[in-house]
């Protein structure tokens, strides 16, 4: 049976045709009137790159927020609502890709996880390089580790998840009703998990400089960095400070406006590297862009 891998809705983007190469009706979210976006966030920032999301997530990530309030997992669709999404061939995705590249040479998967569904998802990588020869990042909750899917990883962008963001009854009763039930009923795994880092650091550090990584931390403020010591750098090694991303929690202009400030001075303290969210700038908190 060809390998297929379950997207969210519209889950290659932006995309401006489709796998036949038939102009789409719609212009991309980004407004935009050619494929492609860039990558917002990390040691990429700015490149000119296509998104692969794919839907499903093994983890539920919820945030107190400064000043109150919770911040639920800002792509839903791709984690605790999946309701809506679809189930893609690979040679679909691949002929997708192939009317959209255009003169981009990124491709960055994303999710959700990405990681569990490795057996299609190693099927779609081999095929992008062998096809493209594109260089392709994967945005991992760094929770699992496949080391075939691995190898054809150019950059590992990992976001461990901290204790901080373990559903409680107390945030799930700040959030509407609805969202609050399926938050509560999505399956979720052990994290961070700081052996499967090291898995990643260590394929980085072994394979002669061509392949790189960043861990990127969600913050509200200096209050997360005892935490982020703790629960992942001081059990893992091979990292340099510019390696560890500090990135605001929110996404969107009004929550961002409570923690970036904060989150920058940390990043100064510690020597890391401050990670804006520069397509809530261009594009807001829009999906697809
Ligand atoms: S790991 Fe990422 S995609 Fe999964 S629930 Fe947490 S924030 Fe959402």
């Amino acid at each position: 049976m060809a390998a297929s891998l379950l997207l969210v809705n519209n889950g290659i983007f932006p995309i401006t045709r489709d796998a036949e190469g038939k102009l789409l009706a719609d212009v991309p979210a980004t407004g935009l009137q050619n494929p492609g976006t860039i990558q917002g966030e990390g040691k990429l920032v700015g490149t000119a790159s296509l998104f692969i999301r794919l839907s499903g997530c093994n983890l539920r990530c919820m945030w107190n927020v400064p000043e109150g309030g919770v911040s639920a997992c800002d792509t839903p669709d791709s984690s605790f609502d999946v309701s809506k999404n679809w189930l893609w061939k690979v040679d679909e995705i691949i002929e997708t890709v192939r009317h959209n590249l255009g003169n981009m040479r990124h491709v960055v998967i994303t999710g959700g996880e990405p990681t569990i569904q490795h057996r299609s998802l190693k099927e779609l990588c081999h095929r992008l390089k062998e096809e493209f020869d594109v260089h392709i990042t994967i945005e991992t909750n760094g929770t699992l580790f496949d080391e075939e899917l691995a190898s054809y990883i150019d950059l590992f962008s990992i976001s461990p998840k901290l204790s901080d963001s373990l559903v409680t009854e107390e945030k799930l009763m700040q959030l509407p009703r609805q969202l609050a039930g399926k938050v509560a009923a999505a399956p979720s795994q052990k994290s961070p998990c700081p052996e499967v880092i090291q898995q990643y650091i260590d394929v980085c550090r072994n394979s002669g400089g061509e392949k790189d990584f960043q861990l990127k931390f969600v913050m509200t403020g200096p209050e997360n960095a005892k935490s982020i010591h703790n629960e992942v750098l001081n059990h893992i090694s091979g990292w340099e400070p510019s390696d560890i991303l500090a990135m605001p929690l929110g996404g969107n202009h009004h929550t961002l406006g409570k923690t970036s400030h904060r989150v920058l001075e940390t990043a100064i303290q510690h020597g890391w590297r401050y990670c804006p969210r520069i397509h809530i700038d261009l594009f807001g908190d829009k999906p697809g862009v």
